[in-house]
């Protein structure tokens, strides 16, 4: 991890809890982040918590955690049945936004274009996005990992420069999410250092400025070696996110490290 970025820990809590399950576990972060703030720490919340969430951090630890949302339109507003606008998303008390999750090219059919759409649509409007990128199994397999990277990463990366720093960049191998196969801090580094040289063709200051997060069965034993690599600059964590203890050991090392 570079001292020139703050560290960011992100969880995505997925379609998980999404009721009082998910007030306590916000008011059990919240409690852990009071102290000090050298580590950014976001939760990712399903939509019908986002509100309820935000208002017990504002009430436990203000400007302490950030809230972001899984998805959002790219439109302002109208006719788009059970979307939600990135200016419906600050109103409910969101910061942040996750765009491109693999889950979402996969299971939902947004693409490289539609993520762009929806990065330009979140940095005007004043949400700051963590777009996720990452390559198959099969890809990786083909020897076209940085080829798809690269792919994913020039749909957006002039869209981000509008605002350099602004946007993070999560790099989720998706043959490493939710199975507990971890990429090799060696494997992580190297594309994290390949996302960062091809930012510099676009602007040194987006590069400079820019975290890249590694995400993929992150878990409080791995986390040290992967935050300790100059190109990591935190995680976006999905299962280790719902309890307590997993998630606040992610953070934890990451101070260790910030
Ligand atoms: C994710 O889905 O973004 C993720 C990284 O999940 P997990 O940590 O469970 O692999």
């Amino acid at each position: 991890m570079s001292k020139a970025r703050r560290p960011l820990i992100a969880g995505n809590w997925k379609m998980n809890n999404g009721g009082q399950d998910g007030i306590d576990l916000a008011r059990a972060i919240a409690a852990e982040c009071r102290g000090g703030n050298a580590v950014e720490v976001v939760v990712a919340p399903p939509a019908s918590v986002l509100h309820r969430v935000s208002e017990t951090i504002e009430k436990a630890a203000p400007g302490r955690v950030g809230i972001a949302a899984q998805n959002l339109s790219p439109e302002p507003n109208g006719a788009f049945t059970g979307e939600l606008s990135a200016s419906m998303l600050l109103d409910a008390g969101c910061q942040w936004v996750i765009i491109g999750h693999s889950e979402r090219r996969q299971l939902f059919g947004e693409t490289d274009e539609s993520v762009r759409a929806k990065t330009a649509a979140a940095l005007k409007a004043g949400l700051l996005p963590i777009v996720c990128i990452g390559e198959t199994l099969a890809e990786r397999d083909a020897g076209r990992t940085l080829e798809v990277v690269y792919r994913q990463l020039d749909a957006f990366s002039s869209v981000i420069n509008s605002k350099p720093g602004a946007a993070a960049i999560a790099y989720e191998p998706v043959w490493a999410i939710g199975n507990g196969k971890v990429a090799t801090t060696e494997q992580a580094q190297e594309v994290h250092a390949a996302i960062r040289q091809r930012l510099t063709a676009v602007s040194p200051e987006l590069s400079q400025k820019t975290r890249i997060l590694y995400g993929g069965s992150v878990k409080a034993d791995n986390a040290p070696g992967l935050l300790s690599q100059p190109d990591i600059a935190g995680a976006l964590v999905g299962g280790a996110s719902l309890k307590i203890d997993t998630f606040m050991g992610i953070v934890s090392a990451a101070r260790q490290t910030a």
